[in-house]
């Protein structure tokens, strides 16, 4: 090699040596030491070479050359036979080989992380936690066997107000946590299949849980994540609410709402949604869910944070500016969920209502009339929440809005509470969860009712979607089953 080869960096040069080595009549081309070149100086790791004093050129009879400085030089020099065994040689090949393998390693993966994040996600090392690099399931309807598929069904499962985390340095704490997860396995293994649970709000007694709220919405997610099915959650009043020592002393919980979120998003089944920063309150989103062969959007799912907790209890204007945007977009049927009831669902006859109704009703302090902007699109069939653990009945909406409203027509929209699913908070009526399945069959079908631009390439028909609900209960038992 000649001087000019101190121009080619130096893995390509450690390389090109190599091949060198390989290429060529080992008594023509011996493995050689460098003198007077800077090579040896970046080779950190590898043989150190060996070097050739000007001493040690004169005792062989090597003119030297001096150059600037003092220095001197021989050309011969620059190519000594090593008076070594080759072996040196090839291992300090070797040696530069893998040195700049690994540097080019680096570089490629160094490129692949910069580039495509996916790449490493999908190596099982990803960062699981954002929400943008984790695979989450699509909803879609069903096919129902016993009907040969030809009915397709959607079924949500509303767990409300389990109220882990209450008492939690007590005894019978955890033990109501224990009782209230045995209660959701019974009702779960019952039910199935279900295809969405909606976690309904006041997950937690936020009041007992000095520290560690987001460790009980990971153990939630771990144990839902068991039976296999997304969810969603929406936050209640108890969830962030402030810490209650026991002393008497307050102070504000020690995580939020998208603290419990980002909780809540570590399991890939969670649907769970940061709802936009702009509008008040935290879970506010909408889901999609879709027809069996998971293509078209032929239903939604609302989610509201209707307050409480850390901030005030209502539905602010910039919710309802929010619900108008989201709602105003597609024509499909609809359903919604809030944990703190609005003032319908005050609204209770016994010829027209079913259901437990055997506490009082709390409403948020403001709603925006939200029920009015949910039924005027004539696409929402029921508003669910929870928050009363001594009502779990379904109503028909009852409003002035409406031309007649003692009609009640399979569209006209209801107001609906969950059961009271854990052994957490007040009341001792037996536990349960709500179910709200939609279903339709493929020979039934409509004229879609609001055409618009965006609906034009659509098909002009859509299949008739009707719901129905019950309260399947801890004993397995189901009661409280509508009646449209
Ligand atoms: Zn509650």
């Amino acid at each position: 090699m000649d001087a000019s080869d101190d121009s080619v960096p130096f893995d390509q040069q450690g390389l090109v040596e190599l091949v060198a080595v390989v290429t060529t009549d080992p008594k023509e081309q011996e493995p050689v030491e460098r003198v007077g070149s800077d090579n040896h100086k970046s080779r950190s790791g590898c043989e150190p070479s060996i070097l050739l004093t000007s001493s040690d050129l004169e005792e062989e009879g090597v003119p030297l050359v001096m150059l600037e400085g003092g220095e001197t030089l021989n050309e011969k020099s620059r190519l000594k036979p090593s008076s070594k065994s080759t072996w040196h040689g090839t291992l300090k090949n070797v040696c530069l080989f893998s040195c700049g393998l690994a540097l080019v390693s680096s570089v490629v993966i160094l490129f692949l992380l910069l580039s495509d994040t996916n790449f490493f996600q999908d190596l099982g090392f990803g960062l699981r936690n954002s929400e943008n690099h984790v695979e989450r399931p699509i909803l879609a309807f069903r096919k129902k066997q016993s009907t040969g598929g030809r009915r397709k069904e959607f079924k949500i499962l509303q767990i409300t107000d389990i109220h882990l985390g209450e008492a939690e340095d007590l005894d019978w704490g955890p033990r109501q946590d224990r009782n209230t997860w045995h209660a959701l396995d019974s009702i779960l293994k019952v039910e199935a299949p279900v295809d969405l649970l909606i976690l309904g709000g006041d997950q937690l007694t936020g009041n007992n849980c000095e520290k560690n709220g987001t460790a009980y919405y990971e153990e939630l997610g771990h144990f839902l994540s068991s039976y296999g099915k997304p969810w969603a959650t929406i936050f209640g009043n108890h969830d962030d609410t402030e810490y209650e020592a026991a002393n008497g002393e307050r102070r504000p919980a020690l995580y939020s709402r998208k603290d419990l979120v980002i909780a809540d998003q570590k399991s890939p089944l969670s649907l769970t949604q940061m709802g936009p920063d702009t509008i008040d309150g935290t879970s506010n989103y909408m889901l999609d869910v879709h027809d069996s062969s998971g293509t078209d959007v032929i239903a939604q799912v609302l989610l509201l944070d209707s307050g409480g907790g850390a901030i005030p209890k209502k539905i602010s204007d910039s919710q309802i500016a929010w619900v108008r945007e989201q709602i105003s977009t597609s024509d499909v049927p609809a359903v919604a969920f809030q944990h703190i009831p609005t003032q319908a669902h005050k609204f209770f006859d016994d010829s027209r209502c079913q259901g437990l109704h055997d506490d009082g009703v709390e409403v948020v302090g403001y709603d925006g009339g939200i029920m009015q902007a949910l039924s005027a699109t004539n696409r929402f069939f029921f508003l669910g929440v929870g928050h009363m653990h001594g009502m779990g009945y379904c109503c028909p909406y009852e409003s002035s809005d409406l031309p007649d409203p003692s009609t009640v027509n399979q569209n006209q929209m209801h107001v609906c509470f969950g059961r009271h699913s854990g052994y957490g908070g007040y009341g001792r009526w037996e536990r349960g969860c709500r179910v709200y399945e939609l279903y339709y069959d493929d020979d039934e079908t409509e004229a879609r009712t609001t055409p618009s631009s965006e609906t034009s390439s659509k098909a002009a028909t859509r299949p008739i979607m009707q719901w129905s609900s019950w309260v399947r209960l801890e004993s397995g038992e189901i009661v409280d089953k509508m009646k449209l």
